[in-house]
């Protein structure tokens, strides 16, 4: 167990609150990773503001970048010092969808996010949730080694940690759910991040300009 810096959010609409709190040793498949970038999605201001409801404490942040710091002793294709970025949806890889190709499906998704104890919880022992099984506003995190994805070195970190959910939202949104073909006319309502992201989406399945 290791002490690190997160903002929690203790009161459904109260700011953050900038405290220690104790982060768990990897589970057997858990990655320790020490964040260096989150970014702030709207989902995150849903929790925080009360119009998405969640228990208290808890840390939100589910957009995240960082390098490993330790592995679990089954973990077998990360190691320290590698960069990642994290899987909003992570999947046992093992179940019908996921062998179908539609991971964010995954039928075993509450195992794949079970913990036998709490991954954070307060200097004086009380658990802390994470948002998404994530909580990235937190200076270190756990993640389970299959909800993480290891950055080429020309990614910085700043821009893979838009993978996590902005770009994949977009992206997925254009070829999953619109199913845009070459030659579609794509109309976005909505340019911020992952409006941004549909738009290079777009491009990518060959929409007319
Ligand atoms: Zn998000
Ligand atoms: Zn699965």
């Amino acid at each position: 167990m290791i002490t690190t810096r997160a903002a929690v959010l203790n009161e459904i609409g109260a700011p953050l609150e900038l405290t220690d709190i104790r982060v768990d040793d990897p589970e057997p498949h858990e990655v320790r990773v020490s964040v260096s970038y989150a970014g702030l999605c709207h989902s995150d201001l849903h929790y925080m503001t009360g119009t998405v409801p969640t228990d208290v404490p808890v840390v939100v942040g589910h957009e995240v970048a960082g390098v490993v710091e330790s592995v679990g002793s089954a973990v077998t294709s990360l190691r320290p010092g590698d960069r990642v970025t994290g899987a909003l949806t992570p999947s046992c890889g093992g179940c019908v969808n996921c062998d179908a190709g539609r991971s964010t499906q995954c039928l075993r998704l509450d195992d794949v996010r079970r913990r036998q104890r709490s991954a954070f919880e307060s200097v004086d022992g009380r658990p802390i949730d994470r948002l998404a099984a994530i909580g990235a506003f937190s200076q270190h995190i756990l993640l389970r080694e299959r909800a993480l994805v290891r950055l080429p070195d020309d990614v910085p970190l700043h821009v893979g940690c838009l993978l996590s959910c902005c770009i994949v939202t977009g992206v997925g949104a254009v070829f999953r759910g619109a199913q845009v073909r070459p030659g579609s006319t794509v109309a976005v309502v909505g340019c911020g991040g992952v409006g941004s992201a549909i738009i290079q989406g777009a491009r990518l399945a060959g929409a007319s300009a």
